[in-house]
């Protein structure tokens, strides 16, 4: 039975997120339209091509861009495959999470209080709405190897409003004090390691190693995972992935070896989502 509420909140979880992930994708289109001076397609989905507006089921995260093979039902043009990737990797990060912190999630609702009522439900949702903003720029960047201000501050907010959330947490649940001291030096701690290294190198640099988004970007996700842990094993997927990449690119480029730039953001979402989706388990490793 267990393991059916398990798999049952899996799979939600990844509808959620494939739904998200479409939106995550529509938004990033329509702010790069808006940088370009180009007109927005308003509210609704459309073809970019022709410029239809989708219809329903035209507009079913993952399924109708399988079933319409990547093209546009009227014109025939590529859809592209950031849509797909978008839908599916938001949709397969929001599985992950669910899958390894349900405990967590049954063990908040089974102890709800009257006052956590309201900041349980508030917490979810603006950690989610941290997250569509975190891919949303994951998307951005990926496609046009730059990081929005705007995206960025509100990321930002929607993080530190996370944090209001749990030390409010903290203190409706008479664990303030002691607790919350510890908590604030490791926020602090992560903040430094994880935005701070980004900022010192992007200063030092004047921007050759890193772009000026970059540490903007490692902020949010400092404040959201607020262990000193959490952010060490973010930083060391991340540049894990990024030297992955960045190797494949070079062997691939032998023939005529030249410098090359690509975006980090990316490799910081990804590693950030699976840190986080591990936090409970890395958490017991470094306690024990
Ligand atoms: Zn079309």
């Amino acid at each position: 039975m267990d393991v059916m509420i398990r798999i049952s909140i899996t799979v939600a979880c990844f509808i959620i997120g494939a739904i998200l992930g479409s939106f995550a994708c529509c938004q990033a289109w329509r702010l790069h339209l808006k940088e370009q001076g180009k007109k927005s397609p308003g509210k609704w989905s459309v073809c970019m091509s022709c410029g239809r507006r989708l219809k329903v089921n035209e507009n079913i995260p993952v399924i109708s861009w399988l079933v319409q093979k990547g093209k546009c039902k009227s014109c025939g043009a590529k859809i592209g495959s950031a849509e797909l990737l978008s839908e599916i990797g938001l949709g397969s990060s929001l599985a992950f999470i669910g899958w390894f912190l349900y405990p967590t999630f049954i063990d908040a609702l089974v102890n709800l209080t009257v006052a956590n009522c309201i900041i349980y439900p508030l917490s979810v949702i603006a950690f989610l709405t941290a997250l569509v903003l975190l891919w949303t720029l994951l998307v951005y960047d990926a496609k046009w190897q730059k990081l929005p201000v705007n995206l960025l501050t509100a990321t930002n907010i929607f993080a530190l409003l996370l944090v209001f959330l749990k030390i409010a947490w903290m203190l409706f649940n008479h664990t303030a004090g002691a607790d919350l001291v510890q908590y604030l030096v490791d926020l602090v701690v992560a903040v430094t390691i994880l935005a701070g290294i980004y900022l010192a190198l992007y200063l030092v640099s004047r921007e050759r190693l890193v772009g000026s988004g970059d540490w903007l970007i490692a902020l949010p996700i400092a404040l959201i995972l607020g262990s000193p842990w959490l952010a060490i094993v973010t930083l060391f997927l991340s540049n894990f992935f990024a030297s992955i990449y960045g190797l494949t690119k070079c062997a691939k480029d032998r023939k005529k070896p030249r410098r090359f730039q690509f975006a980090f953001g990316p490799f910081l979402v990804v590693a950030f989502i699976i840190t986080f989706a591990l936090s409970e388990i890395l958490s017991q490793v470094v306690s024990v």
